[in-house]
């Protein structure tokens, strides 16, 4: 790892992003920061800022096609923000916000009946908080079984699906504003939605999550039914970026989701380049091994354009695209 003296943080100049996101397309950030910790990424952000970059955050990369070519400015990855731990103390109406959702507390509650919360940093896995609250036997965020990314992209999208979202478990955030500095959000101020936690220009840096207890047992019975539901309909083991469309309003739509749509359209398996139309699910488009960002882009193109003839449904668009 090369590390630049002129940031706060490890970094790369020209680094490769298709290889961090799950659609495995796409060309090279200018920069990539690499901060470990939540003040690393406060102090990166202030950085790119001061000379003139707006960052662009990367989490898992689960949602997200970087275009081909070189994406111009700072790219800020959460990938090495890994810490989860239990804090100390209660939270309802404490004041240190701040204090609590960093590390300063070394004492974790000695129960697993006391507390109920965790508090994550952004890099942590989605798969990695379903292991800790499972063996707490905790339960909250079981309907993310099998959803890939990282506690600050799942938060920024309001990760979830028909049997629960992200949003459940949030108590509190710690982000970063557009200036660099520290802000605390009780959930009371935050207005997420369907996909989307409404965040504006702030960046995730460490979340506090509640729990309901239960048992390793039935939160373990859960993920695995999720797991197996999720398997059936969505082509989990291929290269993606997830569902590309948000579902319309059912109103509008006579009730049909987006991939039902695609479906109907006959767009399903529609082919370009070495990009398909998953014939698993109408949603997902698939790297089938050797596609690039203007194949997957300009199949998104085309099925928005089928649908929007054949049904007069124009799809919005959940998954996130840099620099096409
Ligand atoms: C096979 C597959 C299945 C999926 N199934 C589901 C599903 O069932 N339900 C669902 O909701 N999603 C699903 N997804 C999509 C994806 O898993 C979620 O959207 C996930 O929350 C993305 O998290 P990430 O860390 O990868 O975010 P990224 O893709 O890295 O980023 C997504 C967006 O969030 C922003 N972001 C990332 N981190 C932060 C941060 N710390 N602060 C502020 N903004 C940030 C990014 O800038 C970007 O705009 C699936 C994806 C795949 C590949």
């Amino acid at each position: 790892m090369t590390s630049s003296k002129s940031w706060p943080c490890a970094a790369l100049p020209n680094a490769e992003l298709g290889a961090k996101t799950t659609m495995h397309v796409g060309g090279a950030a200018q920069w990539l920061l690499e901060p470990a910790t939540p003040e690393e990424l406060r102090e990166a952000i202030a950085a790119a800022r001061e000379l003139g970059f707006v960052p662009r955050i990367l989490g898992g990369g689960a949602n997200l096609i970087v275009a081909d070519g070189v994406l111009p400015g700072v790219v800020i990855t959460t990938d090495r923000m890994k810490r989860i731990f239990r804090p100390s103390q209660g939270h309802g109406g404490s004041e240190t916000l701040r204090e609590d959702l960093l590390p300063t507390h070394a004492l974790a509650p000695t129960s697993r009946e006391e507390g109920l919360e965790l508090v994550a940093w952004s890099g942590v896995t989605l798969l990695a908080l379903l292991r800790s609250a499972q063996k707490l036997g905790w339960s909250g965020v079981e309907a993310l079984a099998g959803v890939p990314g990282q506690v600050g992209g799942g938060i920024a999208m309001n990760a979830g699906g028909k049997h629960g979202e992200m949003w459940d478990v949030v108590e509190r955030l710690l982000v970063v504003d557009e200036q660099g500095n520290f802000v605390e959000l009780p959930r009371a101020e935050c207005n997420p939605s369907y996909r989307n936690a409404n965040l504006g220009g702030l960046v995730v840096a460490s979340a506090l999550l509640k729990f309901k207890l239960s048992t390793a047992h039935a939160v373990g019975d859960s993920i695995r039914d999720y797991l197996a539901a999720k398997n059936r309909v969505q082509p989990v083991t291929e290269w993606s970026a997830g569902c590309v469309w948000k579902n319309p309003d059912p109103e509008r739509s006579a009730g049909r989701s987006a991939g039902m749509l695609v479906e109907q359209c006959g767009a399903k398996g529609r082919v370009r380049g070495d990009a398909q139309v998953s014939l698993k699910h109408g949603n997902f488009v698939v790297n089938r091994g050797n596609a690039t960002a203007q194949d997957v882009l300009g199949l998104i193109a085309e099925v928005e354009d089928i649908v929007a003839h054949k049904s007069g449904i124009a799809l919005e668009r959940e998954v996130k695209i840099w620099g096409a």
